[in-house]
């Protein structure tokens, strides 16, 4: 089959011929039908710092993906060849004190599919029973393509109170913008984005932000303050991982407001705790990954009733073997979300 892999510890990646794996008694072969590239897949083509201490090379990339059951291990009665599904790429121990207690994504000793283990870039994935999710049939493939990071989406929204509330979204990526229009569907009263690049500011726009700010702009906080009556956001949801928006996100945070943290600052960042969490009286949140599987049952109902408009963030679908067109978009900033057809578009 075909594979994109990474060969060697340095930028790029290669499309391989490799054997079509085969799963063991408690795992599914899925013949991958759409994947989709996330901000991690980025930087393991670009091979940074984080990428260096973590990928193991060889090894396939790729963790977003949908695709139909090809065959069962001999102890695999849920599902059958021919079955729509995605899944969670994130495998848990089950046998942690997180896991035991009822809290698997965050398992202290989690791998994950496309990262720790051969991945979805390529025509067929190895994937264990339990972490199968079966997708819906009122569900189009473009959109079960990307359920992992409209989990971390949905995840971080639905954290807190979202009714009625005045929501700030810091980052209008891929995820800050399926964000926005999850808050919008969950009633979320006004719905304010900031965002440093004016194309992803005018999506944010079309997924349902009232408000989209340009965090440069001298006035941001204050802007934001005097369209929520001088209080400031009910909820913040911290999706850059930039630091100068992690600071400004907290100063338009209301004072006993939520902050939901899912952004990944790439270094250790500077922290005013004392004025923007503890005198705020602010309660603050890390999220990470998906619930198991709360987050994949709140998704589907999302997605399955209609609520959830996510085509404004579809730009490209290629073949796998455009990867370099597709990276090279997506590093340009201009990009939504891309789909490459390990087994060709039309197929
Ligand atoms: P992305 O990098 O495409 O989006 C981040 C956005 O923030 C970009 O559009 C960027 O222009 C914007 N930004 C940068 N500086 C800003 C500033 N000062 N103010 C406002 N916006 C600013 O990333 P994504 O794929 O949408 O993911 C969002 C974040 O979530 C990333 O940091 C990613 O690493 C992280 N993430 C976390 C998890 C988790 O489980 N915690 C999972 C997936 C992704
Ligand atoms: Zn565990």
């Amino acid at each position: 089959m075909k594979a994109l892999r990474k060969m060697r510890p340095a930028r790029g990646a290669n499309l391989e011929s490799v054997p079509v794996p085969v799963p063991g008694p408690i795992e599914v072969l899925v013949r991958v039908r759409a994947a989709s590239i996330c901000g991690t897949d980025l930087h393991i083509y670009g091979w940074d710092r984080w990428s260096a201490s973590r990928i193991k090379t060889p090894m396939t990339f790729g963790h977003e993906f949908c695709g139909y059951i090809e065959k069962v291990g001999s102890e695999v009665t849920s599902v059958k060849p021919g079955d729509f599904v995605s899944a969670e790429m994130h495998v848990n121990c089950g046998h942690c004190r997180p896991c035991r207690m009822g809290q698997p994504h965050v398992c202290q000793n989690v791998k994950i599919i496309g990262i720790d283990a051969d991945g979805c870039f390529a025509e067929y994935v190895i994937i264990p029973i339990r972490n199968i999710w079966k997708i819906d049939p009122a569900i189009p493939e473009r959109y079960a393509a990307i359920l992992d990071p409209l989990g971390n989406a949905v995840h971080t929204v639905l954290a807190g109170e979202i009714a009625a509330q005045n929501v700030l979204v810091t980052g209008a990526g891929p995820i800050g913008l399926m964000a926005i229009t999850i808050a919008r569907a969950c009633g979320a009263a006004m719905v304010f984005a900031t965002e440093v690049n004016p194309h992803r500011r005018e999506l944010a726009k079309q997924m349902g932000a009232d408000v989209a700010l340009d965090p440069a702009q001298s006035n941001v906080v204050e802007q934001l303050r005097e369209a929520t009556d001088g209080a400031g956001a009910d909820v913040l949801l911290e999706m850059s991982g930039n630091p100068a928006a992690i600071h400004q996100g907290f100063q338009m945070l209301r004072q006993g407001g939520r902050a939901s943290l899912l952004g990944i600052p790439s270094d250790p960042v500077t922290f005013d705790l004392v004025n923007d969490v503890i005198f705020k009286g602010a309660t603050v949140q890390g999220i990470y990954g998906r619930k198991m599987f709360e987050t994949w049952v709140q998704m589907t109902e999302l997605l399955k009733h209609g609520r959830l408009n996510l085509d404004p963030l579809f730009k490209e679908h290629l073949p796998i073997e455009k990867f370099e067109q597709a990276f090279s978009l997506l590093e340009s900033g201009q990009a939504g979300k891309i789909l490459l057809y390990p087994n060709g578009v039309n197929a």
